[in-house]
């Protein structure tokens, strides 16, 4: 096990009052793994990853625990918690162009990294900038290790992003939307190097997007985020083929289908309900075409409906059967479109 997360549940202060942004996620990540967390914008998922990066607001209260490869890192030091981005684990962001420093050059950026985690001399560290520009995919490495952001295209910024986080090998990799900004043929470019690098050096991956394109490509487990909440988890094939919870169906619905117009997940009729706002039961209920009476009152748990695959929702009891319902529930017709 690389990443094992428990009971995360994170607060942040607004208006002078504590609001339950994450609300005991678990889950689990192993060596060699690229797990999904989908949902739309407002469910929690890059929170998520800024939680495990520890990149949050002074006043943020996290509770649960983070134990990556058997450490518990949520009582790391501030101190060991710098050290450990970039070594341990590292962080790519969707907008490239405001992650970079414009006046620095790239390859500079890159050796930050070196010069922060490693003892290598100055010669060491040129020698590995060229060599992970090299392994991103980056032409003439040795003259663009010289150059500046702006000079560069967005799919190349990207790739610098990647190289900065792979600077030090870390074992766990979390990319939040990396692939958003770009077109759609360097967006394919991008998650086929995400492959490759997977590949080759069995670190874990956790890809924080709203495309369910992006999940079929990369992940190999998926966990969906409702309302702060994880509402399913299914291996990529079982989620995609059996969904169980009616938001993923919802999300699943989204995914432009061949000659018909791009949906975005938006198409789910209404919005993710606010933590100030959050319902009594199920987070999901105003917008469930299948809402039943318990779902208003009480909070479904996870439940186990078969091996490798959970949710949250009163339609299915522990072995997946399915509680009374009167309404269909095919995935077509899950929700309204
Ligand atoms: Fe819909 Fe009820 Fe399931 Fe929530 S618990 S998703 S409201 S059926």
């Amino acid at each position: 096990m690389l990443l094992e997360v428990k009971d995360l549940s994170l607060s942040l202060k607004r208006e002078g009052k504590y609001s339950k942004i994450l609300d005991q996620i678990s889950f689990k990540i192993d060596k060699g793994e690229t797990v999904g967390i989908v949902g739309e914008s407002g469910c929690g998922k890059s929170m998520t990853a800024l939680s495990l990066m520890r990149l949050l607001p002074d006043k943020a209260r996290l509770e649960g625990t983070v134990e990556l490869e058997g450490e518990k890192i949520n009582d790391f030091s501030k101190r060991k918690l710098q050290k450990s981005r970039g070594n341990q684990m590292s962080m790519i962001f969707q907008n490239p162009l405001t992650s970079l420093n414009p006046l620095q050059t790239v390859g500079r950026q890159i050796e930050e990294s070196l010069i922060l985690h490693t003892n290598m001399s100055k010669r060491e560290r040129r020698a590995r900038v060229i060599q992970l520009l090299d392994e991103v995919g980056l032409p003439r490495a040795d003259e663009l290790i010289d150059e500046y952001p702006h000079q560069l295209s967005g799919g190349m910024r990207q790739r610098i992003m990647i190289a900065i986080a792979m600077a030090c090998a870390p074992q766990l990799l979390i990319c939040d939307e990396p692939t958003t900004a770009l077109d759609v043929t360097i967006q394919a470019q991008i998650l086929e190097l995400m492959n490759k690098i997977k590949e080759e050096t069995q670190m874990g991956i956790i890809m924080i997007t709203h495309d369910m394109g992006v999940v079929a490509e990369v992940c190999d487990r998926v966990i969906v985020m409702y309302a702060g909440r994880v509402v399913e988890e299914a291996p990529v094939v079982e989620l995609f083929e059996n969904p169980k919870h009616p938001y993923t169906r919802g999300l699943l619905n989204s995914i432009p289908k061949l000659g018909k117009r791009k949906l975005q997940l938006g198409s789910i009729p209404g919005t993710v309900p606010t933590p100030e706002n959050m319902p009594k039961g199920c987070r999901f209920a105003d917008r469930c075409e299948h809402a039943m009476d318990i779902c208003k009152t009480t909070s479904p748990q996870m439940t186990q409906i078969k091996e490798n695959h959970q949710t949250a929702c009163w339609l299915y009891d522990e072995g997946g059967n399915k509680n009374g319902t009167t309404r269909s529930e095919k995935p077509e017709t899950a929700l309204h479109h």
